[in-house]
C-alpha cells in the first residue's frame, strides 16, 4: 500500500487532507499509458484548433471555481487569499493565451526554395513529456508546461511538489472535465526521487520540463543525458534590483519591499539583491528597513493580511539559517531576523521579514538563493559598478534598475545578464513574453512563442515536382545513359 501523506496548512500547521504518495511503478504505469496515448491515440493527429478548444474550456473551468481553487492555493501554500486569486487569474491568461496559438502549429512554407519544389516546415509534438513543478506557485508554473504541452499534442505526466499538490490535482479534475481523452494527460503524486525521477530516466518520456531548484535541475539534466531527452529548465535566481539615486526613490523603496517580501520571499524573481547608489544608500536602507518593521505577518485569509509564513518547517529552518551566515559575515541587520512575537503566529512557520546592510558582492549571504524573506543591501559608485554587481551571479533569471533617466536605464538593462529585465518595475510578466533564464537560470524559455515552440518538433519535408535522375553515380547505366548508347 502507498504510504499517506498529510498536507499541512503552513499558517497552523493543521492537517488539511491526506493523499498517496504513489511509487516508482505508478510513476512507469503512468508514463506507459502517456506513451500508448501518443503512439496509437488521436489526440496528436487532431487538429491544432480541437486542442484549442480544449485549452479554452479549461479557461472557462477555471473561471468557474476560481474562488475554490484560490482558496486551496492560500490553505496549501500559505500565501493571502488576494495573492492566490490573481495566481487563478493568471493561469486562466495562460490557458487563453496557448487557446488563441492554434495558428502557429499549421505548417510554414519555406520561402527561397529551388523552383519546382515545395519545402514546408511542420511542427509536430515532441511525444510524451515529464512536467515537474515546484511548491512556490503550485498551479501557475504547471500550467505554463500543461497548457502549452497540450497544444502542441503531446501527451503528459505531470508531478505536482509533494508539499503543495493540491490544486494540481484540481486542474487535472477539470482537465479531464473539459474533455481530455483518456491517457492524454496523467497526474503522479508522491517525492522527487521516487516518481519525479523515473520522468527524467525512462526511455518513453521524449521530454522533461522542470522549474526548481538548481541541484535538481542538475540532477535531472544528467539522467535525460542518457535517452538524449529534451530538457527545458527553470531554476533559481539571485535577482539584482539597482537603485541610482535620480530614481522616484519613494516608488522604488515601495517596490524594493514587493520585490524581496511578496510571497514570503518564494519566489524565483524575488528581488532580494538591493544595490544602491551610494549617495542616498543610508537613507534608502533605514526606510526599507523601517518599511519591513511594519509588514503585517498573518493568516493568508484574513484581509489586512500582508505575508503569509514559509512553506513548511523545514524550510524555515533553512532560511533561519541564513541569520548565523550574516552574523558571520559581518553584515549589518536592520530589520527582521527572527521570528514574529505575536502568540497567533506561534503554530505556523513564519520569518520576519529582514533587512542587511554592509553587504558585499562575496558574501554567501548574498550569493545564495535564500528563497525567504531576506534583502541584503550592497552599495554601488557608478554605472559601471551597478551592472558589474548586477551581473556577480551564477544566475541569471531577473534583474530590475531604478532610474527616471530611461537613456541610462536602458543602457544598463542592456548590460545585464537576466531572462528578464524591469525598467521602474519589478515582478510583472505577461504570458505573451519569454521567461526563463540565463547561465545557471535554467535552459529554454516558458510562456510566449518559444514557450509553445519548446513542445514542437520542426519537420522539414522538401517535395521535389519534377523528379530527374541526377546520375551522380554510376554514370551512363541509367536510362538516360542506355539510350545514348
Ligand atoms: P526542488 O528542486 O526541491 O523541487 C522541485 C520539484 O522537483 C518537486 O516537485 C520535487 O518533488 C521534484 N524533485 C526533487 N528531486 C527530484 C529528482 N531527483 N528527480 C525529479 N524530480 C525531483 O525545488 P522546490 O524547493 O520545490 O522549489 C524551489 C526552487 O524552485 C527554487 O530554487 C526556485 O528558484 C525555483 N523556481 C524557479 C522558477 C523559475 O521560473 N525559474 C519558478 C519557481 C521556482
Amino acid at each position: 500500500m502507498s504510504p499517506v501523506r498529510q498536507i499541512i496548512n503552513p499558517y497552523d500547521r493543521s492537517v488539511i487532507t491526506e493523499v498517496e504518495d504513489q511509487t516508482r511503478d505508478q510513476a512507469i504505469s503512468a508514463i506507459t499509458r502517456a506513451r500508448r496515448a501518443f503512439d496509437d491515440g488521436d489526440w496528436q493527429h487532431s487538429s491544432p484548433e480541437h486542442r484549442a478548444a480544449v485549452l479554452n474550456r479549461v479557461a472557462d473551468l477555471l473561471e468557474r471555481d476560481k474562488e475554490d481553487i484560490a482558496r486551496t492555493e492560500t490553505l496549501d501554500t500559505g500565501k493571502t487569499l488576494v495573492e492566490s486569486r490573481i495566481d487563478v487569474d493568471d493561469v486562466t491568461s495562460v490557458f487563453r493565451y496557448y487557446g488563441n496559438l492554434a495558428g502557429l502549429l499549421h505548417p510554414k512554407v519555406v520561402q527561397g526554395a529551388p523552383a519546382d519544389v515545395i519545402s514546408r516546415i511542420d511542427y509536430e509534438p515532441v511525444g510524451v513529456c515529464g512536467l515537474i513543478a515546484p511548491w512556490n506557485y503550485p498551479l501557475l508554473q504547471m500550467s505554463w508546461k500543461v497548457a502549452p504541452a497540450l497544444l502542441a499534442g503531446n501527451t503528459l505526466v505531470a508531478k505536482p511538489s509533494e508539499i503543495t499538490p493540491l490544486t494540481t490535482i484540481k486542474l487535472f479534475e477539470l482537465l479531464e472535465e473539459a474533455g481530455l481523452p483518456d491517457g492524454v494527460a496523467n497526474l503522479v503524486l508522491g517525492t522527487g526521487p521516487e516518481v519525479g525521477a523515473p520522468l527524467g530516466e525512462h526511455p518513453d518520456v521524449d521530454l522533461v520540463s522542470f522549474t526548481g531548484s538548481l541541484a535538481t535541475g542538475q540532477r535531472i539534466m544528467a539522467a535525460a543525458a542518457k535517452t538524449v531527452k529534451k530538457v527545458a529548465l527553470e531554476l533559481g535566481g539571485k535577482n539584482p534590483n539597482i537603485v541610482f539615486a535620480d530614481a522616484d526613490l519613494d516608488t522604488a523603496v515601495d517596490y524594493a519591499l514587493t520585490a524581496a517580501f511578496f510571497h514570503a520571499g518564494q519566489v524565483c524573481s524575488s528581488g532580494t539583491r538591493l544595490i544602491v547608489h551610494s549617495s542616498i544608500y543610508d537613507d534608502f536602507v533605514d526606510e526599507v528597513a523601517r518599511r519591513a518593521d511594519r509588514v503585517k505577518l498573518g493568516n493568508g485569509f484574513d484581509e489586512d493580511t500582508e505575508s503569509g509564513p514559509l512553506v513548511s518547517e523545514e524550510h524555515r529552518a533553512k532560511v533561519e539559517g541564513y541569520v548565523e551566515i550574516a552574523r558571520q559575515e559581518g553584515a549589518t541587520l536592520k530589520a527582521g531576523g527572527k521570528r514574529p512575537d505575536e502568540p497567533e503566529l506561534q503554530n505556523g512557520f513564519f520569518f520576519r521579514p529582514t533587512v542587511y546592510a554592509d553587504c558585499h558582492k562575496d558574501m554567501w549571504l548574498v550569493q545564495d538563493e535564500t528563497f525567504g524573506p531576506i534583502i541584503t543591501a550592497e552599495r554601488f559608485e557608478s554605472e559601471e559598478e551597478a551592472v558589474a554587481l548586477g551581473n556577480n551571479t551564477d544566475y541569471g533569471l531577473a534583474g530590475a534598475v531604478w532610474s527616471q533617466d530611461l537613456d541610462k536605464a536602458q543602457r544598463v538593462a542592456k548590460k545585464l545578464r537576466h531572462g528578464t529585465v524591469w525598467v521602474n518595475e519589478f515582478g510583472a510578466y505577461l504570458p505573451q513574453a519569454e521567461w526563463g533564464g540565463f547561465k545557471r537560470s535554467g535552459v529554454g524559455r516558458e510562456l510566449g512563442t518559444s514557450g509553445l515552440h519548446e513542445y514542437t518538433e520542426a519537420k522539414h519535408v522538401y517535395q521535389n515536382l519534377k523528379p530527374q535522375a541526377q546520375n551522380w553515380f554510376a554514370r551512363g547505366t541509367g536510362a538516360a545513359g542506355k539510350d545514348a548508347q
